[in-house]
């Protein structure tokens, strides 16, 4: 388990909760009233010619516009931005435009650490989980359940740490503030230095009675399970965030979030090429010399494919549409066929005079005693 960067703001916006100043719980109605308070603040009407303003009621216009929809907000909270993006056109996974942005949103990033601060709480930090799945469910879209480990709220203290009837106290050393400040003489002259304080560990308190179950962590290690929506199209290294799935915040604390790292299987038989796919069949040149029908597998069944009289070995068949859905577009990939053909190796005596007589009509020479002399020939002795 990798602990992850926080990768929210690759899309350059800001976070939509943060925009209104809410935690991710917020009610519809603190949501309500946050956007009034704020609307009210930056409102063009109040901020003539101010362009500050006008960019802050426009992201506030845009927050308020998706989180006040409980199906984008779903949406966002699962994807982010991008998320929000395609609730737009309805949240349909198979369908949705601009499901790439999410993937390609996730890669890269500055770390965020486990002690991140939030608002007074510590945030959880992120959690990355790798999922598998074959070449077929990629193509189709799947649902997994992840089964992975995370640190949960302890249900006993509810996250204070201190055992039940007691609570934590303030550290004398810091006063609380986490922090001790050291002043050192130098021939240089004063300097202080502040410093995380050694007593709390930056706490800022301590807890004297800890819980029997946290040890006074706070939160237990637990094995979470979570169910996720796979959509059609995705491939090996796409990364999906599931928001507040990551490890439970601290004292209000906003809880991290699990990356998702996708890793489809190579297949048997289907080698993928982008949302193309292709695989060789090995045929009989007389199938190919002669035409046939033959049966060739395609994702999820078989198809027949008509090989025509005279194909050529490696020659590649196109079949429209039996590739992979494009996971932006939906439009589907195509497959392409190539086949081969395969050098028949025991042969009767009798079909090798049938051979023979085949090489005859066509002028194809075989003696070994005549081919030395069409060398010759051809080297013009
Ligand atoms: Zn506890
Ligand atoms: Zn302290």
């Amino acid at each position: 388990m990798k602990r992850k960067r926080d990768l929210s703001n690759m899309s350059g916006k800001r976070d939509y909760y943060e925009v209104l100043g809410i935690e991710k719980n917020a009610s519809s109605e603190e949501i309500k009233k946050a956007y009034r308070r704020l609307a009210r603040k930056y409102h063009p009407d109040v901020n003539p010619g101010n362009n500050e303003a006008e960019e802050k009621f426009k992201e506030l216009s845009e927050a308020y516009e998706v989180l006040s929809n409980a199906d984008k907000r779903r949406a966002y909270d699962a994807y982010g931005h991008a998320g929000a993006r395609a609730g737009d056109a309805g949240f349909g996974f198979g369908d949705m435009g601009g499901f790439g942005d999410i993937f390609d949103m996730f890669f890269g990033g500055g770390m965020r650490g486990d002690a991140r601060t939030h608002s007074g709480g510590q945030a959880g930090a992120d959690i990355q989980a790798d999922v598998d799945m074959t070449l077929e469910e990629a193509a189709q879209g799947v649902e997994k359940t992840l089964s992975y480990a995370r640190q949960e709220l302890c249900d006993v203290c509810s996250g204070t740490g201190a055992r039940a009837g007691s609570s934590p106290e303030t550290c004398r050393q810091c006063g609380g503030t986490g922090q001790v400040r050291q002043s050192q003489q130098t021939i240089l002259g004063s300097f202080s230095t502040v410093t995380t304080c050694p007593i709390c560990r930056g706490e800022g308190r301590i807890i004297k009675d800890p819980c029997e179950k946290c040890h006074g962590q706070g939160r237990n290690r637990v094995s979470a399970k979570h169910k996720v929506t796979i959509p059609a199209g995705v491939e090996s290294g796409n990364t999906m965030r599931i928001r507040g799935a990551g490890d439970s915040g601290l004292r209000g604390g906003p809880s991290g979030d699990l990356y998702v790292r996708i890793r489809v299987r190579t297949h048997q038989i289907f080698e993928r090429r982008g949302d193309d796919i292709f695989c060789e069949i090995p045929v009989s040149f007389i199938q190919l010399a002669l035409g046939d029908t033959i049966e060739v597998p395609v994702l999820n069944g078989k198809s027949n494919l008509h090989i025509p009289e005279g194909t050529q070995t490696g020659h590649s068949f196109k079949l429209k549409g039996k590739g992979i859905p494009n996971i932006n577009s939906g439009a589907r990939g195509n497959q392409y066929v190539i086949v081969r053909a395969v050098t028949p190796t025991k042969l009767t005596d009798e079909q090798k005079q049938m051979l023979l007589k085949f090489a005859d009509s066509a002028g194809i020479t075989l003696n070994p005693e005549e081919s030395k002399s069409f060398f010759e020939k051809l080297l013009g002795k």
